[in-house]
């Protein structure tokens, strides 16, 4: 029998399992071989042992299945810092690094201090923004009290505890305090859209994080509380879905408008050309 490589293992993948993208694959063997992607990529030649065939085999099946390769890995990288990710998590997404971006681009020449991250999930953006901003406290809120349990582990994993702060709390709630920064990746998806998403996505990430109304549930939910929750000339930054910009953009706008504060409004686009990130300063 033909020894099993790491090549000829990706490739039957890849001719038998046209849903596992080769990335999948070899984030996957790396998995299994307890080795960086790097020395998948630099090793096709390298034999597999029985056993590292048979754990690569089921973890394929459970990809072929509709698990998420972070899930499977439980793991996730967001602007260059390790997260732990399960089933209880949004799977932080390349896109969401925009809003890091923006806030980067809008305090060009100050920092803010206390910052607020509604909805914070695994807590990516929440981290990456204590990265970015070294004197600044923040706080994350969830509904999820599993998705702040995975939180608190990434924000201690991090070395940002004396930092952060995580608290349950819904959206819908009257949240309290007053923030220099407040960021949000909200559920943005209605839910007559749920038989769309991919597989992967529906049934494996949690409902909460997706899905909110017609699509513009939590915004409005948000929006509505920015006035007595932004502190003056603060900064507002919200992750939107495709086609979502106008909408959310016209319900910060008049609430300003109301409260009698002027906005400035900016937008960043994702790597594909779409508006991803809106910055408001009001
Ligand atoms: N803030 C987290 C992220 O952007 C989780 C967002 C969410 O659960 N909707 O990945």
């Amino acid at each position: 029998m033909e020894r099993l490589t790491v090549d000829r293992a990706l490739r039957s993948v890849s001719e038998t399992a046209k849903s596992v993208t080769r990335l999948d694959g070899r984030l996957l063997l790396m998995h299994c071989l307890h080795c960086r992607l790097e020395d998948v990529i630099a090793a096709p030649d390298r034999a597999l042992t029985d056993e590292e065939a048979g754990r690569f085999h089921a973890l394929i099946e459970r990809r072929i299945k509709g698990e998420p390769v972070s899930q499977i890995l439980q793991h996730k990288e967001f602007w260059g810092l390790p997260f732990k990710v399960t089933r209880d998590v949004l799977t932080p997404r390349p896109d969401t690094e925009t809003l890091i971006e923006l806030a980067l681009e809008l305090y060009e020449k100050e920092a803010p201090e206390t910052i607020l991250d509604i909805g914070t999930g695994s807590g990516c953006i929440l981290a990456a923004l204590l990265q970015e901003f070294s004197h600044a406290a923040g706080t994350g809120i969830d509904i999820s009290e599993l998705a702040l349990t995975i939180a608190a582990e990434n924000i201690r994993n991090l070395g940002f505890s004396k930092r952060a702060c995580l608290e349950q709390a819904d959206f819908r709630s009257d949240l309290t305090g007053r923030y220099d920064l407040i960021v949000s990746n909200p559920p943005y998806i209605s839910k007559r859209e749920c038989s769309d998403l991919p597989v992967d996505v529906r049934d494996y990430e949690p409902a909460t994080a997706l899905f909110a109304g017609d699509g513009y549930d939590a915004y409005r939910a948000i929006v509505v509380q920015l006035p007595r929750l932004l502190r003056p000339d603060g900064i507002i930054i919200f992750e939107v879905g495709q086609g979502q910009l106008d909408t959310v953009i016209s319900l910060i706008t008049k609430t300003f408008e109301q409260a009698g504060r002027p906005l400035g409004v900016t937008v960043k686009n994702d790597l594909s050309g779409i508006p991803r990130s809106i910055g408001a300063r009001g």
